[in-house]
């Protein structure tokens, strides 16, 4: 089958479209015919090896996570699932015998994997997965948005739904608006649980889309101090929950907008992974901190149920053909985009 895959760690031109072997459908397990692939972070840092994601070659590796496609063959097993199915696919494989998977907490599984990280992913024509991994879609939700669901919308939704619980009365502060995190935390905050949002980004025009997509008051942090204009609008309070997924770079203006007895979530860090915490504020103030990552499997069947009711509406900036995933990786190591890059195949 075509995939891209790499050979050894680096820019946008280890990507190598090509020739792999074809995957077959283990017991338990559907084969997919892939047509959609989103691009996460993840993607470039495992390209590129950073962030302890350095590995061995041979073997090569298929980049993707999320992607969506067409079920084409079940292994032994498969009960639920029949090919022909129109499914969307959740990169994290949990073990399902671990003790947090059998407490239904399998986003802390203790061997989990990642598609496209830890094993061949979904920049390919096929992936063969753990039937579990895959959820059906409706007929009127399309490749492309389905793909552009997993890893934005299951961190956003663990972290807002379980982890800060936000409320319809409270506001959330949401940085970096364009990015897919970004831009899943504005839909969720506003049209799931109906709280005020505040979101941050970096140009008018990114502004603008931050609005249309419900953001209350945005930010452009290139002209204006994210804690004091957050002291105004909240009318000095703070908010009650901040998203982050960028790190470093905002985390202290972030973590001091918050209110006392504030939440913040952290699911990402591209713009650097080591901070300072002002510990007079944490305890004092008596705010807390909450890591996530992804999200339950059942996090991801009631984002796919809110998927096909069209309550989730998934951003996609732009498609490319999978055999110019290099362009793809580009554009999102330039940042000008808003919302998701997918790549999609016939
Ligand atoms: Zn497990």
């Amino acid at each position: 089958m075509q995939a891209v895959y790499i050979e050894a760690h680096g820019g946008p031109e280890v990507l190598t479209y090509g020739e792999r072997p074809e995957p077959q459908a283990l017991a338990g397990e559907v084969k997919i015919r892939v047509k959609a692939t989103a691009l996460n972070r993840l993607d470039l840092y495992t390209r590129d090896g950073g962030r302890g994601l350095e590995r061995e070659f041979p073997p090569p590796l298929i980049l993707g996570g999320d992607c969506a496609g067409e079920i084409m063959e079940c292994g032994d097993g498969v009960a639920v699932l029949k090919p022909g199915d129109r499914v969307v696919v959740n990169p994290r494989l949990s073990c399902l015998q671990c003790a947090p998977c059998l407490a239904g907490q399998d986003d802390q599984c203790r061997r989990s994997r990642f598609l496209g990280s830890a094993i061949d992913g979904s920049y390919a024509e096929y992936i063969a997965i753990p039937a579990a991994n895959a959820h059906p879609l409706a007929d009127g939700v399309t490749f492309e948005q389905a793909a552009a669901v997993p890893t934005t919308y299951l961190p956003v939704w663990n972290m807002l739904v379980r982890r800060l619980q936000l409320k319809p009365w409270q506001t959330v502060l949401v940085l970096s608006a364009s990015a897919g995190v970004g831009t899943a935390a504005i839909q969720m905050a506003k049209d799931v649980i109906g709280a005020r949002v505040i979101a941050t980004t970096s140009s008018p025009e990114k502004a603008a889309k931050a609005a249309a997509l419900g953001a209350d008051v945005v930010i452009n942090y290139k002209d204006e101090d994210i804690r004091e204009r957050v002291r105004e609008i909240t009318g000095g309070a703070g908010v009650d929950c901040v998203v982050d997924h960028v790190g470093a770079d905002f985390f202290a203006a972030a973590f001091s907008s918050l209110r006392t007895g504030g939440r913040y979530g952290i699911c990402g860090a591209t713009t650097g992974l080591r901070t300072e915490l002002h510990l007079g504020q944490l305890f004092s103030q008596q705010k807390e901190i909450y890591g996530v990552f992804m999200g339950t499997k059942e996090d991801m069947r009631e984002i796919v149920e809110m998927l096909n009711r069209g309550v989730v509406k998934p951003s996609v900036d732009r498609t490319f053909p999978l055999a110019e995933a290099a362009a793809a990786h580009q554009a999102m190591e330039e940042t000008s985009f808003f919302g998701k890059l997918i790549l999609t195949q016939e």
